[in-house]
């Protein structure tokens, strides 16, 4: 038996398009599974669906804002009408307003949290019931160092990213019994396009993160695949409810 052989597990994947979520996609994709992409601009999906395709990913895209309740919900029914079965639920879809807590703003505030929170209770609440007919599942949430640490100029998304954890651990509490694992991934700093945005915007922001990440470099979107064939394997079948953090040793180093 090949405890993390994914063959004809179906998955969504929020945000596959870009970055991490791309990462999973093609990780999960390779290890056997079938992903459905659920983002909004579906040019960059559409690209993403050739490049997955080109590495032998059987995937496609589909459109969805997570911050919608009635999006989300028709966008699970349809990958679970399409395949008759839904086995894994990556929320990753994600984003970040870099604001100090003075002047961001209740409509910047709700952005963050409907983008990074809301959207993973829905999708997730969503899934509950396909999971469940299909046997049970996993569920993968996306936190970040911000689930541990403070900073000044990003109050709404180390709030959300904080939630996610103990969001992780109350799903995983709760559909233990129906076979479901959901279980979160910390990342450290990852390059992607959320990231150059920000190095972009915050001088010396490349030369720190070399200087404070132990494994001196940037994590990339390919170093969260194996992690999440783990995480949607048979291989972490007793593992529920718990963060691991994939970030080069950032959260456990002093300097
Ligand atoms: P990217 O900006 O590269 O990708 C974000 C993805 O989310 C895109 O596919 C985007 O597609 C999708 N997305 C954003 N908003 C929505 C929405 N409302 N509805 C549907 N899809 C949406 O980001 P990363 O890959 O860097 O980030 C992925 C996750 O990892 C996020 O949760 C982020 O917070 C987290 N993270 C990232 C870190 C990093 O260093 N990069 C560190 C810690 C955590 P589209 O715009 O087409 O909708």
């Amino acid at each position: 038996m090949n405890l993390f052989n994914l063959t004809g597990k179906v998955a969504i994947v929020t945000g596959g398009s870009s970055g991490i979520g791309f990462g999973i996609s093609k990780g999960l994709g390779q290890a056997g599974a079938i992903i459905a992409i659920a983002s909004r601009d579906q040019a960059k999906a559409a690209d993403a669906v050739k490049q997955l395709s080109d590495a032998g990913v059987e995937c496609y895209a589909l459109a969805c804002d997570v911050t919608s309740e009635t999006d989300v919900r028709a966008m699970v029914k349809t990958v679970y009408d399409k395949h008759g079965k839904l086995n894994i639920l990556v929320n990753n879809a994600g984003t970040n307003i870099r604001r100090r807590p003075e002047v961001m703003t209740h409509a910047e505030w709700r952005q963050v949290l409907d983008t990074n929170l809301d959207s993973a209770f829905h999708c997730s609440a969503a899934s509950h019931p396909f999971l469940k007919q299909s046997g049970g599942g996993k569920i993968i949430t996306i936190g970040s160092m911000l689930s541990i640490f403070g900073s000044p100029w990003a109050p709404a998304y180390a709030a959300s990213k904080g939630a996610i954890v103990q969001l992780t651990k109350s799903l995983a509490t709760s559909w233990a019994v129906d076979n479901i694992q959901v279980n979160c991934l910390l990342p450290g700093w990852i390059d992607t396009p959320l990231t150059r945005k920000a190095r972009e915007e915050i001088p010396g922001l490349n030369e720190k993160v070399l200087a404070r990440t132990p494994a001196g470099r940037w994590g990339s979107g390919d170093d969260f695949a194996g992690v999440s064939v783990f995480l949607s394997s048979a291989a972490s079948d007793f593992i529920t409810g718990s963060s691991i953090t994939v970030d080069g040793g950032f959260s456990i180093s002093m300097l």
